[in-house]
């Protein structure tokens, strides 16, 4: 199917977008990279009668060290996260996971603010977000706000942007040189959406007991969660395989999936226990090579 006739509009500046968003907010849909928004056009689910097209918006790309934060553009494209040598260094946790969005294709086209601004809980960088405790910067004409994950993630697909506003900035926090990170999910072939997904960032003393804890977990909730309980859990205690076990247990408590086509309910729940369980060990394993983040 083709999209429904629209007027298309081409902002080369933030405050060009964000007149033209309150002017045309209600009846409009910013487009980015188009890796979600043009096939939900294409299927006429949403059928705008503007597209604000941001790809022009230069200012809106950009990776800076900002204090305690990486703040990354909205319009930076997967591919320039992969393989930002900042990145890697201050936020190696991201460089891990945005290798598991999508294919090489997408991650050439598709953006940060388009991957935060869709909101779907099976996607990588959400989770990410609610791990590291990141903000997100949303701008309108009337100024800007800077939103917690879990104030911007409401539901399933559904956030706090209102229709006169626009995703401006993400700020990913800086991981201390002590820590280490990890990130794995399953999906069905790897380029899809997560099935579950699980980020984790440790610092733990030299006897390998845990010292600070930051986890969440994706694609079994409506919003991307942090696992605080379990957090506060591990604290003060090595991860032996008897804590491992009561981790487990604790995800699956505080997850709610649904089934669908790809996986019951059961499945994903059992799966996200697991997957908690296996970033944990690697980032503790990682921590006391004492090599940085990455093997
Ligand atoms: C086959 C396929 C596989 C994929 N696999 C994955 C995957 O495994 N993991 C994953 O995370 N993603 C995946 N994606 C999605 C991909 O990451 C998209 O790039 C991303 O979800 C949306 O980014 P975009 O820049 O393409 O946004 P668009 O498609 O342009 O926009 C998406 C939505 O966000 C809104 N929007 C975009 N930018 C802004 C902004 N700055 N402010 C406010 N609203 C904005 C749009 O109006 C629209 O509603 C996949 C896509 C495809 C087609």
């Amino acid at each position: 199917m083709k999209p429904a006739v629209f007027n298309y509009l081409r902002p080369e500046s933030v405050e060009e977008a964000l007149r033209l968003l309150s002017d045309y907010g209600d009846d409009a849909k910013v487009l980015s990279g188009g890796q979600s928004l043009i096939p939900v056009l294409n299927m006429r689910l949403s059928t705008p009668e503007y597209l604000i097209d941001i790809g022009k918006v230069e200012e809106l790309n950009y990776i800076r060290e900002e204090g305690d934060h990486l703040a990354i553009g909205a319009l930076v494209r997967h591919k320039d996260i992969e393989s930002s040598p900042l990145v890697k260094e201050l936020c190696p946790l991201l460089e891990e996971a945005i290798r598991w969005v999508g294919t090489t294709q997408i991650r050439n086209r598709g953006t940060v603010g388009g991957s935060i601004a869709h909101g779907d809980p099976s996607a990588e960088l959400p989770c990410v977000l609610a791990a590291l405790r990141g903000e997100i910067v949303v701008a309108s004409m009337e100024g800007e706000e800077v939103l917690s994950p879990e104030e911007f993630f409401l539901t399933y697909m559904l956030t706090s942007l209102q229709p006169d506003q626009m995703i401006k900035e993400i700020r990913f926090p800086i991981m201390s040189k002590e820590s280490a990170s990890s990130f794995v999910e399953v999906a069905r072939t790897h380029g899809d959406f997560a099935l579950a997904e699980a980020a984790v960032v440790l610092e733990t003393d030299e006897t390998g007991t845990v010292t600070k804890a930051q986890i969440a977990v994706g694609g079994v909730n409506p919003t991307p969660t942090v696992l605080e309980e379990v957090e506060e859990h591990i604290i003060g205690k090595k991860l032996t395989d008897e804590l491992l076990a009561e981790v487990r247990e604790m995800t699956e408590d505080n997850v709610d999936p649904e089934s669908d086509l790809h996986g019951t309910d059961e499945y994903r729940r059992e799966l996200v226990g697991v997957l908690v369980q296996r970033a944990l060990k690697t980032a503790v394993a990682r921590v006391m090579k004492g090599d940085g983040q990455h093997e």
